[in-house]
Order: structure tokens, then sequence, then C-alpha cells
């Protein structure tokens, strides 16, 4: 079996190991080099864990850590074990009932997830503020790691692994599954899109309308600190933040209006950086010096789920993460892989659920139940 992979980000390099370890010739096709820092996954945060409150998320984010540390173990990639901590603050009770809703869940699915107040957080992490903290949720099956390293590491693999690897050629398809390439046109059994904000349009041109929407968000990293900090998403203040090197990682600005990924503006908003310093204070009593910051995209669907799986008989999708693509990217390869060699669709995530027209805002995050 002969299979094309269009986009040699996270989800696609992930997927070329995945199917040379079932024996299939790969070829994949990347319009600029594995791992940098123009597609998404080079702009990531990295953020990994198993708390998700549907039972397949929750199988597959507990599947994609295992893999990243047999990566770690390997010495493929370095993977960081750290606790996310998810907290909402006091008077915030609709995110007080959201988090014990959502832990219920994940509890059901086998996440080791457990509750703590404001002190008992404050006595863990020292360094956090937590004065005003109604509830934290603790998850211990959780890491990070650096996504563009990730990536590239997983290009490397796929080469290692006899699968043959074009950068700086972009590609287009066609509607019977050939693939437009600069060497000509070339014929495949298969062909996978992982092309993320890219996907809706390389698939028009082949005549095939898929919902998603690349939509706006932002980050940065800071200069040094001098305090230990979990990676920490505060759902009332709507920001995220880990250890990164010998500073943090901060993220947030999430825009939900649809963004061209060829024209978007890659640099991030003066509110972005200054709404940075009131979360800082809000987590940790200081600001801190910015280090680099950007704006990258992710990519929205009608129901928060990706399209995972054929389109037709000959063209697949990986696509529509709701910016959790490259923590479940290890899992996701391989349930693609195997389902292009051995036939079958990635329901409830099947692309044909949806007819491709259909009009719908970008909401952020996945768990629509
Ligand atoms: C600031 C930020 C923080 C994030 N944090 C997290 C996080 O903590 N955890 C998490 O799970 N997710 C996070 N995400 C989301 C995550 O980055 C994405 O879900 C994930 O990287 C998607 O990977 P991908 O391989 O599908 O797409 P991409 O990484 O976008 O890769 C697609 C590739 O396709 C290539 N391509 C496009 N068109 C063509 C063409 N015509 N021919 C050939 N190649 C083509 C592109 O160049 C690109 O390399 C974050 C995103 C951003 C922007």
């Amino acid at each position: 079996m002969r299979v094309a992979i269009v986009g040699g980000g996270a989800v696609g390099t992930t997927t070329a190991v995945a199917l040379k370890d079932r024996g299939v010739s790969v070829t994949l096709y990347e319009r600029t080099e594995i791992g940098d820092d123009t597609a998404s996954s080079g702009r990531a945060a990295g953020l990994c864990y198993d708390a998700y409150a549907g039972s397949l998320d929750a199988r597959l984010g507990s599947r994609s850590m295992e893999r990243f540390r047999e990566l770690d173990a390997a010495g493929e990639i370095e993977f960081t074990d750290c606790p996310y901590v998810w907290l909402v603050r006091s008077g915030d009770t609709e995110g007080q009932d959201a988090l014990r809703d959502s832990v219920d869940r994940m509890r059901s699915n086998g996440v080791d997830i457990s509750v703590l107040d404001g002190d008992t957080l404050g006595e863990r992490f020292p360094a956090l503020s937590v004065e005003d903290v109604a509830l934290a949720a603790w998850v211990a099956n959780a890491g990070y790691t650096d996504p563009g390293a990730y990536t590239r590491a997983m290009g490397s693999l796929a080469a290692d692994r006899g699968a043959t690897i074009f950068e700086e050629t972009p590609v287009s398809i066609n509607a019977d599954g050939t693939v437009n390439t600069p060497a000509g046109r070339e014929s495949f059994d298969v062909v996978l899109v992982t092309a993320g904000a890219h996907t809706p349009s390389l698939l028009a041109a082949a005549g095939l309308s898929v919902p998603i929407k690349p939509y706006r968000v932002q980050a940065l990293t800071t200069g040094a600190i001098d305090v230990d900090v979990p990676m920490l998403f505060d759902a009332t203040g709507g920001y995220y933040l880990r250890p990164a090197g010998d500073g943090l990682f901060v993220g947030d600005g999430t825009e939900p209006i649809e963004r061209d990924p060829e024209t978007y503006d890659r640099a991030a908003d003066d509110w972005f950086l200054s709404a940075v310093d009131g979360y800082l204070e809000t987590a940790i009593e200081q600001t801190l010096p910015v280090a680099r910051s950007w704006a990258g995209l992710c990519t929205a669907t009608p129901d928060g789920d990706p399209l995972v799986g054929p389109l037709t008989d000959s063209i697949y999708v990986g696509a529509g993460w709701q910016g959790h693509g490259f923590m479940r990217a290890p899992a996701m390869g391989e349930r693609l892989a195997a389902e292009i060699r051995d036939g079958g669709s990635s329901e409830p995530f099947s692309p044909t659920r949806f007819d491709g027209d259909e009009d719908f805002e970008i909401v952020e995050g996945m768990d629509r139940e």
C-alpha cells in the first residue's frame, strides 16, 4: 500500500511513523520545514494530559501520555512530568459547577484527578496566589514537551523507518486522490491530508468541503522565574501557563473569528501582552519580562471534535483539533494509521458526519456535552 501524507506537523509526522510501523509505504510532503514555527505544531504550548470528560478522548489522552513517555525513555524527545492544575476563583459559581461536573465525568473515565481547596494547593505550590481560589482540580497524568522538537523527532523517525520526506514542497490534491507535486502528478492508494489550518482550502481544491475554521490564539514566553509552578489553567481568568526553560510559557488571546492561514497576523496583540501582566499578578503576584510573543492558529469544528478518517475511498483527513491536536497526536496518529491500513472510520470523529457546508460559530474548547 502506498500512502501520501500532505502536511508534516505533529499529526502528519506521527501518522507517518505509525504507518511505517505497519509496513506501509509513505511519502510525506511538507510545504516548509518539518517542525518550524510557520505551522501550529511549531507555535504550540505542548501541554499534555489525559484529563478528558469524553471516554474516547480520555483513552486517547492516556495512550498519548504513554507514548510521550516511551519516546522520552528512548531519547527521542524530552518530556517533563508536571501536574496540571485547573482552578476556579471565588465568585465564579458557573466555573465551579463546570469543574465539579467535568471532574465527575473524568473520574468515570478512570482519569487520576483530585479536587483541592486553595489552601491545599498553596501548600503544594507556595508561589501560587491561592487566596481567592475556590476549587482546583489536580491532574496527575500530565506533563509538557516542545512541540516543534517532537515534530522534528517524528519526521526523523519516519525517515529512519524508510518514509520518503519532501520538505519545502507544497502540493495540492485532485478529486481522484492524485497529488500535484513539483515533479508532476503522482498516484497513491491513499492521500492523507494533515495540513492543519490549510486543510479546508486543500480539500476544497479537490472538490471536498469540510467544516473547519482556523482561529487565532496568542502566547508568550517570559524571562527567568525563581519559583516552582505547575501547569496551570485559570478557568476564571481564561489563561494558562507552564514552566518553560527558566521562565514561563503563558497563553490565551483566543479570538472566535475565522482567519486566513496565509494572511493572519502572527504577532501578539498589545492587549494580550498587557493582559499577561494581570494574569501573572493574579497567579504568582509578580510580573515577568516578555522573552518572545506570537500568535498562531487553532482549528474549530461545529461540534468540537476533530475530523479523522476517510472522506472518499482514497482521501483521508486528520484535522480540526480545537486547540488539542498536539497532545492527541501520538494516539491519533496510531488510530489513523490503523484505519488507513485496515479500513474503517474513527467514529465518532468520522469526517462524513458533516455535509461540509455547516454554518457554525467558533467556540473555544472541545467539551460540548
Ligand atoms: C499558541 C498555541 C498553543 C497551543 N497549545 C497547545 C497545547 O498545549 N496542546 C495541544 O494539544 N495543542 C495545542 N495547540 C494546538 C496545536 O498546535 C495543534 O492542534 C496541532 O499542532 C495541530 O497539528 P497538525 O499536524 O494537525 O497541524 P500543523 O502543525 O499546522 O501542521 C500542518 C502542516 O501542513 C503543512 N502544509 C499546509 N499546506 C500544505 C501543502 N499544500 N503542502 C504540503 N504541506 C502543507 C504546513 O506547513 C504544516 O507544517 C496550540 C496552538 C497554538 C497556536
